[in-house]
């Protein structure tokens, strides 16, 4: 449990842990002069009680946290670069349709399609043809008109739609294919999560240099330039944190 204290004597606010070998915030006289003062202290109230900012966890507690910023600020790099790339894809996909496909030896056909603002993975079935060997075929160049059979679901520009019908090549045949359509806008709302939780981490942390208060709780440090009195983080000689 966390106490938040205030004393009136040094007009400052500290924090006390109840357990042995935590870190404590104040240290102008050393915490045993707070000891006689603990008549002033209040409960932190229920509904705030969460761990104290700042508060160590224990000897390896920061180079965990360290370790899981980089990860994360490596996977909103690789989220930045997919969505990127997501948008670039959106957008020529009105022109130019890609496609790429894998034709199996039972006449069966699966394609992957970006095409006119969506992703279509596609699965086609032929009936009445002879088998063949199978192969890769992948096709970009302007975009064509397609169909994609009837509507049997869709949602917010998701959709399942499916054609079937008979055919003559070498033989006569009937055929099947389902169409999986999945809008651009998905994949692009996926990516721009953490890139843009990033930006509005930055624009905080600019905001907040600007305005002298603690990079990582807000805190005024215009009275303790040295450290962060709400979560005790010490400002660096730029203002970082
Ligand atoms: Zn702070």
């Amino acid at each position: 449990m966390g106490v938040d204290a205030r004393i009136p004597a040094l007009g400052r606010r500290c924090y006390l842990r109840d357990r042995p070998g935590r870190e404590c915030l104040f240290s102008i006289n050393g915490p045993q002069a707070v000891l006689p003062l603990l008549s002033h202290l209040r409960l932190r109230p229920s509904r705030d009680a969460r761990p104290l900012p700042g508060m160590r966890r224990g000897a390896d507690g920061s180079e965990g946290e360290c370790m899981r910023r980089r990860a994360f600020i490596l996977l909103t790099g690789l989220s930045l670069l997919l969505c990127v790339a997501t948008c670039g894809l959106w957008l020529r996909s009105y022109w130019y349709q890609d496609d790429v496909g894998r034709h199996t030896a039972d006449r069966a056909m699966w394609v992957l399609l970006s095409w006119r603002g969506d992703l279509v993975a596609s699965h086609d079935t032929q009936v009445g043809l002879p088998r063949r060997e199978p192969f890769w075929a992948t096709y970009s160049g302007p975009v064509n008109d397609y169909t994609f059979g009837s509507v049997r679901w869709s949602l917010l520009g998701f959709a399942i739609r499916t054609s079937t019908g008979t055919g003559a090549s070498e033989n006569p045949f009937t055929f099947r294919t389902d169409y999986f359509l999945v809008p651009y806008w998905f994949p692009a709302a996926l990516t721009i999560i953490l890139p843009a939780r990033q930006l509005r981490i930055l624009i905080r942390r600019a905001k907040r240099r600007h305005s002298g208060t603690c990079l990582r709780c807000g805190y005024d440090l215009r009275a303790t330039p040295g450290r962060c009195p709400e979560c005790g983080t010490i400002p660096g000689p730029t203002g970082n944190a």
